[in-house]
Formats: structure tokens, sequence, C-alpha cells
């Protein structure tokens, strides 16, 4: 079934948006099962370009399988996944050139920032680059300075992760993945390990993007993120969307009484 998508929330005097389908999402009728448990089932759902969608829901949703089949990292049992372009199917083999597109075109950031502790802060942003899009190392760590300037951490170029901060550490995370050139940007719960302070200074930094126009798929807890940035809410439980649509609209008249007793629990 066709999605409806919401309006794109815009910055004042902001024109530039990405074109309609450079970096657009669309999973039809996704199933995923681990054994016999379905955890995502049946799931269609729409991320236009230039547009944020925040997913909520109880833990165990199925929200995190969700986002992770988005870039494959979770290969679907059905369904279409269309992302940046390619179309996946569950009963095609996916070749090698696809998946390293799909990589390249959709970055994940996850709870734990995964960066390499033996790496320089500036090594950790400039080496995906090299290896992945084959630039020469003086081209990638000029980038790397860029985008660590971009998320306020370029005097923590020299540094080793394990002396940043948590959120400094996502955010460090979140530009080695921008250093890609990716279209789409997804996140799981990127502050839910961190102190609510520190996860503020990750928030800023997706709220920039958001503004930039990135396309986003974010799954959060963080309810006035969800709520103020989103420019579509996803409710999920036992594996299915609850309820989708404006984000003010579900926070103020949920349809689904599952939804009201979710939001009250956690706002
Ligand atoms: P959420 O992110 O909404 O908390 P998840 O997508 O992480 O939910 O998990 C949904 C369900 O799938 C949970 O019951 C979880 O235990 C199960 N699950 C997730 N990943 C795996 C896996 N790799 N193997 C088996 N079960 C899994
Ligand atoms: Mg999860």
């Amino acid at each position: 079934p066709e999605v409806p998508v919401s309006e794109t929330k815009h910055l004042p005097g902001q024109t530039d948006r990405p074109s309609e389908s450079a970096g657009a999402v669309r999973l039809t009728s996704l199933v995923k099962r681990f054994g016999d448990h379905v955890v995502v089932n049946d799931v269609s759902m729409d991320v236009a370009a230039g547009e944020v969608v925040a997913i909520i829901g109880p833990s165990g949703a199925g929200k995190s399988t969700l986002l992770r089949c988005i870039n494959l990292l979770e290969r679907p049992d059905s369904g279409i996944v269309d992302v940046a372009g390619i179309q996946f199917d569950a009963a095609t083999p996916v070749s090698g050139k696809d998946l390293a597109r799909l990589r390249r075109h959709v970055g994940m950031v996850f709870q734990s920032f995964n960066l390499f502790p033996h790496l320089t802060v500036l090594r950790n942003v400039a080496l995906p680059q090299e290896r992945v899009l084959g630039i020469s190392r003086t081209e990638a760590e000029e980038k790397a300075i860029r985008l660590l300037d971009r998320v306020g951490l370029k005097d923590k170029a020299k540094q080793y992760p394990g002396r940043c901060s948590g959120g400094q550490q996502q955010r460090i995370a979140i530009a080695r993945a921008l250093a890609l050139g990716p279209q789409i940007m997804l996140f799981d719960e990127p502050t839910s390990a961190l102190d609510p302070e520190l996860g503020l200074e990750v928030l800023a930094v997706m709220r920039e993007l958001a503004a930039e126009g990135m396309t986003m798929a974010v799954v959060t807890h963080e309810m006035h993120f969800a709520r103020d940035v989103s420019d579509h809410l996803v409710v999920m439980a036992d594996g299915a969307i609850l309820e989708e649509g404006d984000p003010d609209r579900i926070f103020t008249d949920p349809e689904q009484p599952r939804t009201r007793q979710f939001l009250r629990a956690v706002l």
C-alpha cells in the first residue's frame, strides 16, 4: 500500500533541497524472521528525499531490524527494498557492486559508536573514504577535517576516540558516515547510550543535518526530537506499523490505544 508522505519542514529561506529521486527509501511488504519469530511483519514505508522519518515504539518492536533491512545489514525474507535508486528483491541475490553502492549511499549511525580505537579521530574519518571511495590520503584527511569542524570537533583530530566523551564519539561517528557522501542517513537510537547533556550535542548535529535536507530515518526514544524534527512519525509494535503520520497529530491525538499507552509511558 502507498504510504502518504507528509510535507517536508523547511528552514526559512532554504531552497536547495535534493532532487526527489536522489535519496528516497521505499520499503514494500517487508518481512524478516529470526527462526519462527516474525520480527518485521509485512511493513511498507516511504521516506521521500529530504524527509526525516522518526520511528518510535516499545523495545522489541522490530525498529532496529527494520532499519537494518534498509541497508541490507539484515536480508529480508520477502519484500522489496528500494533505496538510493537500487531495487533489492528478497528473492534475488545482491551483487557485490550493488552492495558497495548501497553502503556508499546509505550511512548508518548506531547506539554504540563503533569507532576504531587504535586510529586517531582524523584517521577514523579519513580511512573509510580511502577504502570505499579510493581517494588519496591527503584528500580524505582534508575532507575529514572539514567534517570534524562541522560537528564541532576539529580540535580532536589528533586524539584517539578513547579520550573523547560519548557525545564526541557519536559526533565523530556521524562525521565518518557523512564522509562517504551518503544520500540517506540511518540512525538507530544514537543518543540512548549517552548522558542527556551529551545526547543534546548529538541531537543538535542531527537537527542541522535534517535542516540541510538530508534524508533521514531515525529510530529514537527522544520524543522531543521525534516531534520537533521529523516530518513523518512511524509508531511500531510487534513487527508492524501501529500508526503513522504527522508527528504533532500523533502526539496530541493518537488513533490507536496502543500508541496512546506507549506515549503515556514514555512522555
Ligand atoms: P527494537 O529495535 O524495536 O527493540 P529489534 O529489531 O532489535 O527491536 O528486535 C525485534 C525482535 O527481534 C526482538 O524480539 C529481538 O529479540 C529479535 N531479534 C533481533 N535481532 C535478532 C537476531 N539477530 N537473532 C534473533 N532474534 C533477533
Ligand atoms: Mg533497537
